[in-house]
């Protein structure tokens, strides 16, 4: 006979409440993926309150095997980040976090490494001022295009296949092409360009030095690139990206 109870821990990514009044939580692990697991209880109840979007707990969950069905028995909190709350920028951006996980099934399937780059991410924005958070979402959704095989080279033209001189990017090409290509959106700046050299070449961490840079620097925009990025997450997660379009 299987085991009915499960503990893992997880990232609760969404919490929702059913037509009926259950609540369903939809967690993140590296062992299970992403599953959904009921929380009843009243409105006043402390395993429903507790289980909310963005914590990272040790979730116990027992599994009925002919309904086939989770319940959220309890929780075990490792880390609430409840810095997200206090501002809209940092909210915002986990939950475009969160929808991105959900709508890419976890970039593909890669649990363990989508939920590390998650926690990372939550950590750096819940403390982040609203550079910081923008630049922290960039170069999370760069990173999670990586895991998915999405990402397009930054360092080659993907239509003559030089390195690249001038940089836009190409939705024909699917890719950056050079100044003496056809591209259709606007050049990235040379900001821009060593935003996303970051994002490549270093951890998510490197985000914190950026943000100091462009707190003295005036042309610091990041318009381009997050046109870029974001047409790519969502052409990863096969439609609009309802977080995104509420910016
Ligand atoms: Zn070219």
């Amino acid at each position: 006979m299987p085991n009915r109870n499960q503990s893992f821990a997880a990232l609760i990514l969404r919490a929702k409440d059913s037509p009926s009044g259950d609540r369903i939580v939809t967690l993140l692990s590296a062992e299970e993926g992403i599953v959904d697991a009921f929380v009843f209880g009243g409105a006043r109840s402390s395993l429903r309150s507790a289980a909310s979007p963005f914590v990272y707990a040790t979730a116990f969950l027992y599994v009925d095997p002919v309904k086939h069905y989770r319940k959220l028995s309890d929780l075990a909190i490792l880390e609430t980040f409840s810095g997200l709350r206090e501002t809209y920028p940092r909210l915002w951006s986990a939950s475009v976090i969160a929808e991105l996980v959900i709508r890419t099934s976890g970039c593909g399937g890669e649990y363990a490494e989508v939920l590390d780059l998650s926690l990372r991410a939550l950590k750096l924005l819940s403390d982040a001022d609203e550079r910081l958070a923008e630049l922290t979402l960039l170069s999370y959704l760069w990173k999670s295009l990586g895991v998915m095989g999405l990402q397009p080279d930054p360092g080659t033209c993907s239509s003559c296949g030089r390195p690249l001189s001038g940089m836009r990017f190409s939705a024909a090409h699917e890719g950056f092409v050079c100044d003496a290509c056809d591209g259709e959106g606007a050049p990235m700046s040379p900001w821009e360009r060593r935003c996303l050299a970051a994002f490549n070449e270093e951890g998510l961490e490197a985000c914190v030095r950026l943000a100091g840079e462009a707190r003295g620097q005036d042309a610091a925009s990041t318009a381009s690139l997050k046109g870029v990025i974001y047409y790519l997450a969502q052409k990863a997660a096969e439609g609009t990206l309802a977080t995104l379009a509420a910016e």
